[in-house]
């Protein structure tokens, strides 16, 4: 049988491309080469699934990255209003949280990806899991997609055509969930070029790291990331240290820009502001008010005062690795030691445990208005497998179901198209 549209891997932005394909009238198999279709969504915002959120493009824009211009016609076509309604009308409620961030109401992420499974099958799409594409060529003016069964001791394989093959095979990211990089392969065999892919959203890991630090969770603290000894980025909120080093959402914000330039040999440092709200100035100021409540002078001052001041400055688990790092510590320098707490940084975590793959098909190879390829017609590329990744709040699964729907739409009015001229 020759399929319209052939979609290869059941993500958030396969399953939305072939919905939408299927929608517009097409006939649309999907490939998957887990049991189920779905499996990273499961796993997405901690099991609750940060599906979206409220922000406007502007404001969405300066989110995405490297350039958000490319994902503009997408986002119009399907915005993040777009998906709280396909949820919604699908049955599944939706609800906005703290700092606009947008979950099912359940706080289950299984309800997302079962919706969206739901939608495909109403929408008359053939879903075969356990089918892993191997490779695509085109005959002609059609493709054909080489699979072998992946959950088959036999190792069976076989070969499926369509006229148009939508890639939404995602990144490399946490590879158990069925991320093994196979889009960027049948991507360069159409010779279509990659941009560097590497981890974002990521865990750094300082120089000797004080193990007394794992564990501790920081709100509302200020980090800069500073590169080559230059700041270039300054972020405020949570961070935490884990067994992996430094993350967070302002850990995480950083971590793409931290990845790029340890790969490209640079020093890279962390500076930690445990009170961003306020001025050395106005630090000193707090701290000796804080003393003189304490009826203490800075003469007096020795190590157990010491602690007994940070306490009302810091978490207590905090109190002994800030001792650790700042070994000349006096009412004098406390409050620079308060404003930068340096971390200079030596690796991060891999592909294992990265929220996202940056890097990808390159912006450069597809149309940004169809997502097709520029030079080979019918094939298209949504999601993470694209040079396009956000940070963490809801930006990379809107990425997804925005790409996924412009591609799915896209291929099918080509599709639809091509019928009725030949009519
Ligand atoms: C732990 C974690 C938490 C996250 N939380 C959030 C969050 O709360 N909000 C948010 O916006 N983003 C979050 N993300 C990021 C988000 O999940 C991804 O960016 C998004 O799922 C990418 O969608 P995708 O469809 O492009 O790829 P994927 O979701 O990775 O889907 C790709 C699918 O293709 C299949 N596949 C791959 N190769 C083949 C092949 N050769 N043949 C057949 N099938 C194949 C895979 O098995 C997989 O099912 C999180 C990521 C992780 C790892």
């Amino acid at each position: 049988m020759l399929y319209d549209v052939l979609v290869i891997g059941g993500g958030a932005a396969g399953m939305m491309a072939a919905t939408k394909a299927a929608r517009a009238g097409c006939s649309v198999v999907l490939l998957e080469r887990n049991p189920f279709c779905g499996k990273k969504i499961n796993i997405t915002g901690k099991g609750r699934c940060n599906l979206t959120n409220t922000r406007t493009w502007d404001e969405f824009a300066t989110h995405v990255h490297p350039s958000a211009n490319f994902l503009r016609s997408a986002f119009y076509s399907f915005s993040n209003k777009d998906v709280v309604s396909f949820f919604e009308e699908a049955g599944l409620k939706t609800v906005v949280t703290q700092g606009g961030r947008i979950f099912p109401e359940s706080m289950r992420a299984a309800d997302v990806s079962q919706t969206l499974v739901k939608c495909m099958e109403e929408a008359g799409v053939e879903i075969l899991c356990g089918r892993e594409v191997l490779s695509v060529c085109k005959e002609g003016e059609v493709f054909r997609c080489n699979y072998i069964e992946s959950e088959s001791k036999m190792m069976a394989s076989g070969s499926i055509m369509a006229q148009a093959v939508i890639v939404t095979t995602g990144g490399l990211s946490y590879p158990g969930t069925g991320s093994t990089g196979r889009g960027y392969d049948i991507a360069e065999s159409f010779d279509i070029q990659l941009e560097p892919l590497f981890p974002s959203l990521t865990a750094l890991m300082p120089w000797q790291y004080d193990p007394a630090l794992k564990g501790i969770a920081l709100e509302n603290v200020g980090l800069t990331l500073v590169v080559d000894r230059t700041s270039v980025q300054i972020e405020t909120g949570d961070l935490s240290f884990t067994d992996n080093g430094i993350e967070g959402s302002i850990g995480f914000r950083v971590s793409r820009r931290a990845v790029k330039a340890l790969i490209a040999g640079q020093k890279v440092e962390l500076e930690l502001d445990l009170k961003p709200a306020l001025s050395l100035e106005q630090l000193a100021a707090r701290i000796k008010r804080e003393m003189e409540s304490m009826q203490i002078d800075a003469g007096r001052m020795g190590p157990v005062l010491m602690r007994q001041l940070l306490a009302r400055l810091m978490p207590k688990a905090l109190i002994a690795p800030f001792i650790t790092a700042n070994p000349g510590l006096t009412v004098n320098n406390l409050p620079s030691a308060l404003k930068v707490w340096r971390f200079k940084i030596h690796s991060y975590t891999g592909y294992e445990r990265a929220v996202v793959t940056a890097g990808g098909v390159s912006q450069k190879e597809v149309v940004a208005k169809t997502l097709c390829a520029r030079n080979v017609p019918g094939l298209y590329f949504a999601g993470e497998v694209l040079d396009l990744d956000g940070d963490t709040g809801g930006y990379n699964l809107q990425i997804a179901f925005s790409t996924g729907s412009l591609a799915g739409e896209s291929a099918a009015q080509k599709i639809l198209k091509q019928r009725v001229s030949s009519e």
